[in-house]
């Protein structure tokens, strides 16, 4: 398809211009925390009053700057062009120990065909790729004699909103939570794209392309163990570190699985490009995915079944996200307890991490919780709920996300696209709140050895120019083709 803004190919200065801001990114140091996103804001805002594009930047904490940026379709809002589509993505990074890193985290450099530095993939690479974007379009609106500030995009029906966030490291709520809590006008769109999906991996030699649908939630649960103080010299059961101990064993064993609507349809998908062993194994876990369907929502299997599956299909990394993808999770974060060496503790706190599945509310968990622990050592606690976050689910069948599936396709003949949960949360559960369906959608191309889960903050993360290379045409056809 092409419109009068519509451009397949990125010459090689284009490339080289992506690959300067990505780097010019990298060097500007936004680790949360502090965040100091502001920088980044700040130089990015400089970048699109260079395309003659306004852009709008917040600092409602010190520090901690988010830019919004926006232009124009001739149909939107009111003239049947349709909502915005919005690029959604993140300032910020996790910290990262120079003294374990091939290169200058905070350095980018380019070196053996990589971009290297903390954000390489999470997620200035996508940040980059979206000003890029916005740069090609307001130069499309120029060569056509337009001012991108105000006229339309030439071949343009709905805008096209760009918002880069502060905290989403952290939660966002100093971010894309504040502008939906005080700005949610600026944010309002048929749909976002955003991180954490559109990322090729290569499974039993397919490249598979998983478009992220759904996202976990969080529950953060404090647990208050009551025993009896003592005297260490007359041990005793009513001990509060053993009570405690004896909980975390419990919560340590892996819970029922359950199939969400994005992890059925995705096995559906890839059951037809599997070898016969991983599809004996499906078959053990959800039998209407090798028959064809997506799989029932929910499978009454054997969770050992499903692990042992996973530990001989999977690599041990990708087995643990799997696994992650299909139960409630609970992780221990926290154990404390005791005040002396010879004082039998009375008291004793765990705080513990649940990853809630769609589907799964906070009373739901809780249950879940009272069921491992038993209700012999469910009377020893009290259970304080210090932070709560719902799963978010966006529609499967969107035209945003049937059109996400067909460009990859278009780009990638052998590209297979899937529906995605991420196991963790991103700024989509603000997005969410005000109703728009944000779809993780950052294509890149990956290689061997471009394990982009380990990257994820881990040490050396990096991206490749070739990823980039058919990261920014493939994001192209899906903004230009969206908002056509
Ligand atoms: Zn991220």
């Amino acid at each position: 398809m092409t419109t009068d803004v519509g451009r397949d190919e990125m010459t090689d200065r284009e490339l080289a211009e992506l690959i300067e801001l990505l780097r010019g990114l990298i060097r500007i140091k936004s680790v949360n925390p502090p965040g100091d996103e502001i920088l980044v804001a700040r130089y990015l805002e400089q970048v699109f009053a260079d395309e003659g594009i306004p852009a709008t930047v917040v600092e409602p904490f010190p520090g901690r700057g988010s830019i919004v940026a926006r232009v124009h379709g001739d149909g939107a809002p009111k003239g049947g062009g349709g909502d915005p589509l919005l690029l959604l993505s993140h300032l910020d990074v996790v910290p990262a120990e120079p003294a374990s890193w091939k290169h200058d985290p905070f350095g980018g450099d380019l070196a053996d065909g990589y971009v290297w530095g903390r954000g390489a993939v999470d997620m200035k690479s996508m940040v980059a790729m979206e000003v890029q974007v916005m740069r090609r379009l307001a130069r499309a609106a120029r060569e056509a004699g337009r001012n991108p500030a105000t006229d339309p995009i030439p071949g343009l029906r709905r805008d096209v909103i760009f918002c880069s966030t502060a905290d989403e490291e952290a939660g966002g709520w100093q971010g894309a939570g504040w502008l939906v809590d005080n700005h949610p006008d600026w944010l309002r769109a048929a749909g976002a794209l955003n991180e954490a999906g559109g990322m090729a991996m290569t499974y039993g030699g397919v490249r598979f392309y998983p478009i992220q649908v759904a996202e976990k939630g969080f529950v953060v649960y404090k647990l208050h163990v009551k025993g009896r103080w003592g005297h260490g010299s007359v041990p005793t059961p009513d001990n509060a570190a053993v009570l405690a101990a004896r909980i975390v064993a419990r919560l340590a064993e892996p819970g029922p699985v359950r199939l969400t609507q994005a992890i059925g349809v995705s096995l559906a998908r890839a059951v037809p490009h599997l070898t016969v062993r991983a599809v004996a194994a499906i078959a053990a876990l959800a039998p209407a995915a090798v028959a064809g369907a997506a799989a029932t929502p929910s499978a009454a299997v054997d969770p050992a079944r499903v692990e042992a599956a996973l530990r001989e299909l999977c690599d041990p990394i990708l087995a643990r996200t799997v696994s992650a993808m299909i139960h409630d999770t609970i992780s221990v974060g926290i154990i404390r307890a005791g005040v002396k060496y010879n004082v039998i503790p009375g008291v004793a706190e765990i705080e513990i991490d649940c990853r809630t599945l769609p589907g799964t509310d906070e009373p739901a968990m809780l249950e879940e919780l009272h069921r491992r622990i038993g209700d012999e050592l469910w009377a020893r606690i009290e259970v304080e709920c210090e932070q709560i976050g719902s799963a978010v689910q966006a529609p499967l069948d969107s035209p945003l996300y049937r059109l996400l599936e067909k460009v990859v396709v278009d780009h990638d003949a052998r590209g297979v696209p899937v529906p995605f949960l991420a196991p963790f949360a991103t700024d989509a559960k603000h997005l969410a709140r005000i109703g728009v369906p944000t779809y993780g959608f950052s294509p890149l191309k990956t290689g061997s050895g471009d394990g982009l889960l380990e990257l994820m903050h881990g040490d050396d993360e990096r991206v490749s120019v070739d990823a980039l290379r058919f990261g920014l045409p493939v994001l192209w056809d899906a903004v230009t083709r969206f908002c056509a």
